[in-house]
């Protein structure tokens, strides 16, 4: 290169130098988080434009997120100083797999301008295929086979590949045949599925050595972002294009942190890490072990907690940024999740008083329920916010399902909730019916709910429409009559019930299903503060007409999974108690495997901070529809008194290494002795009303003890954890 060194390099610490400047031959990237390894890729993406090694269009390189895909372009552009004209292959796995099957769908039997099926289209399609087959769909439900072909195609399992045993799994040993069928169908539909966008690129290469060679030639160089989380289809495909006879430039570099493998429910592989350096023999391995994001506090802390996890590979961690006037992190307590809320809105607005942007603060949630009460409380305040990764609460597609039916018990006269809803759950009333009830409205000039009143005392309606019809109508009918009497919370509880809707979700055997009835019963909760049924439709409808100005300056509100990546100065980290965080679904269904990777989990959460890191858990929460009093999450223990500490309680915090996170801190303090010289959470729990109480069937002194482990909790857990 001789000469002065690009700016771009200047900044970099040797090993990320190496890491960028060692562009020949494979390369992989093992680090912590924070310690650059995003900007290594993107440096190096830079640095090899920037000496002519390759055009734009001669880099591959994949993120995780499309999201991070647009900030990496933006990105390289500026360290090149100017727009770099398209990098037509950075993207995710599926978008550099659409461009590629586009470009070559005829090898695979499709043409150019195949459709992409979305899950519905794919349930919809398997369930004909079941029913072909001359099998009961209610048996062998549509939706699990999706999810049993979503499995097999994350592990580039084709029809031919999958094991005798998987096959007989489902429809008594005919698994295999209807996938075979399946792939038949979508190919004469002219269509693929999420997974045909890694699988058909991966037989088109092995089909295809010629090609094959041709994007050898065309790939000079090859980057791949969050590597840890790759499942097999991935990397099968990466090491199609990747991997190169002998004697060719083989230009691949991979970076990951296995302590940050969150998706192992979808089929992630962190052993693909170590499968790199066997199929890539002489990568250089770099570890980066500077971290450049997190003060020390927030960093000893995720550190510590991390070394609880067995399957490790194990790296260091250190930063410089060592400030004497950072903060540790802070652990809060609450009453229950609307304290919760209240008391993180206060802590925003106190940052905010202090000129600390919204922008650079962020709630990362474990469950998508919890944002819920968030957003409810940021309305109320007047605080932007924006979701990120996913709808906001009231937008989401049950939840909208949900209120279409409260709206047409509470006003009759809305039609786009009644066509929202008139087919949802299924019964039989397709575009035809819903077609014929709108004309019937139109040409009278009434709602359709009347309209369908109406018209199931003619003959208009096929006999089963008609039955299916009149079966809806008697259901609104007596839910309209409820609406005056019965509690609104109970009211909702049933019509979700006695339609069907709630069965619907429960019978679903999507992986998203059981997030989607937590969000239902979470609407249910989030009714309790409204007087009636219409006051809290007023209340959302306010909540859905908040602005989400992208420009805006606005709090961050997302799942810990959407986090990936990213970095805030301020973190908040609600929710960590047992069964919500780890959460239970993964315990039960993964055991240890399932408790390492929500401690990854955790980790991931805490480096995302920059500068301040807060964690709160509740002694209440509603969970399945039932308060339940809730244990502090495990992971509070797993934390190191040094850099942790209990906020407002620090006269306490002395004794809580002893056994457990709540008795210590707890025990010390005269339940609501003094309301003075009572920390501020609990004070408001004292002043909660009598009714709140009642609820409970507990007298204050007995809530405190709630809040610790009490005498039923986890014994002899230090917190040290060891
Ligand atoms: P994660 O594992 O969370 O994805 P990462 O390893 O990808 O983290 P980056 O996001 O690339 O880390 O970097 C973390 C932060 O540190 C960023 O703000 C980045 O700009 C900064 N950073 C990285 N390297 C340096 C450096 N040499 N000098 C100054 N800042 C740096
Ligand atoms: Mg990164």
């Amino acid at each position: 290169d001789g000469g002065k060194r690009p700016d771009y390099l200047a900044g970099l610490n040797p090993e990320q130098t190496e890491a960028v400047e060692t562009l020949e031959g494979p390369v992989l990237v093992l680090a912590g988080a924070g310690t650059g390894k995003t900007r290594v890729l993107t440096t190096r993406i830079a640095h090899i434009l920037n000496t002519g090694r390759a055009f734009p269009s001669q880099i591959l390189a994949v993120t995780f997120t499309n999201k991070a895909a647009r900030e990496m372009k933006e990105r390289i552009a500026l360290l090149v100083g100017g727009a770099v004209e398209g990098m037509p292959w950075l993207g995710t796995f599926h978008s550099i797999g659409v461009k590629l099957l586009r470009r070559h769908a005829e090898l695979v039997g499709l043409s150019s301008d195949f459709t992409i099926l979305d899950t519905d289209d794919v349930v919809r399609l398997i369930k004909q295929l079941i029913q072909a087959e001359g099998l009961d769909d209610k048996r062998w439900p549509a939706k699990q086979f999706a999810g049993m072909i979503d499995t097999w195609k994350n592990k580039g399992l084709g029809p031919a590949d999958i094991p005798e045993g998987d096959a007989r799994a489902f429809a008594n040993g005919r698994g295999r045949d209807l996938y075979f069928a399946y792939q038949a169908r979508l190919s004469t539909l002219n269509a693929c599925d999420f997974g045909d966008l890694l699988m058909h690129p991966i037989a088109i290469f092995r089909k295809n050595p010629d090609l094959l060679k041709e994007y050898h030639g065309r790939f000079r160089y090859i980057l791949v972002d969050e590597y840890q989380d790759t499942n097999t289809a991935q990397y099968m495909w990466l090491r199609l294009l990747a991997q190169r006879s002998k004697g060719e430039p083989q230009n691949v570099c991979c970076v990951g942190d296995d302590d940050q493998s969150i998706y192992g429910w979808r089929g992630a592989e962190v052993d693909n890490i170590l499968r790199f350096e066997k199929d890539f023999p002489g990568a250089k391995v770099i570890k980066l072990e500077r971290n450049y994001r997190s003060t020390e506090h927030i960093l000893g802390a995720a550190a510590h907690l991390i070394a609880h996890n067995e399957g490790r590979l194990g790296k260091t961690l250190f930063t410089d940024r060592a400030d004497p006037d950072d903060v540790k992190v802070q652990v809060h307590a609450s009453w229950d999740s609307e304290e919760e809320a209240r008391a993180i809105g206060e802590e925003i607005e106190q940052l905010q008083r202090g000129k600390h942007l919204l922008n650079d603060m962020a709630i990362l949630v474990r469950a998508s329920f919890q944002m819920r009460e968030f957003e409810d409380r940021f309305v109320t305040l007047g605080l932007n916010y924006r979701v990120i990764g996913g709808p906001r609460f009231y937008e989401r597609l049950e939840i909208r399902d949900a209120m279409a039916y409260f709206r047409l018990v509470a006003q009759p006269a809305d039609d786009l909730a009644f066509e929202r809803i008139i087919n949802t759950p299924k019964r039989g009333l397709g575009d035809t019916t819903v077609r014929a009830l709108h004309d019937y409205a139109r040409a009278r000039d009434i709602p359709m709910l009347a309209a369908a009143a109406d018209i199931i005392e003619t003959d208009e309606l096929k006999p089963k429409a008609r039955k299916a019809l009149f079966d809806v109508i008697q259901f609104f009918r007596r839910w309209q009559e409820l609406l005056e009497n019965t509690p609104h919370t109970e009211l909702a509880e049933q019509i979700l019930e006695e339609s069907g809707y709630t069965d619907m979700w429960k019978n679903d055997k999507s992986a998203e299903a059981p997030g989607r009835l937590e969000n239902l019963k979470e609407l249910i909760r989030s009714m309790e503060s409204f007087e009636s049924m219409r006051g809290f439709l007023e209340h959302v409808s306010l909540v859905m007409d908040a602005e989400t100005n992208e420009n805006l300056d606005a709090v961050s509100i997302m799942t810990l999974h959407s986090a990936k990546g990213l970095e805030f100065d301020t973190v908040f980290l609600p929710g960590w108690e047992e069964g919500l965080f780890p959460h239970q679904r993964s315990l039960d269904e993964s055991g240890r495997a399932g408790l390492e990777e929500e401690r990854r989990l955790a980790y991931v959460g805490i480096t995302r901070a920059k500068r301040r890191c807060h964690i709160w858990f509740v002694s209440n929460r509603r969970i399945h529809g039932l308060w339940q009093s809730t244990l502090p999450s495990r992971f509070l223990d797993e934390l190191p008194e040094t850099h942790v500490e209990v906020a407002e309680m620090e006269q306490s915090y002395g004794g809580y290494g002893r056994g457990g996170y709540g008795q210590s801190r707890f025990d010390k303090a005269e339940p609501f002795a003094n309301s003075y010289s009572t920390p501020g959470w609990k004070r408001a729990q004292a002043n909660k009303t009598d009714a709140t109480r009642d609820n409970w069937g507990t007298r204050s002194g007995h809530a405190v003890e709630r809040i610790g482990y009490g005498e039923s909790g986890p014994k002899g857990r230090t917190i040290d954890g060891e």
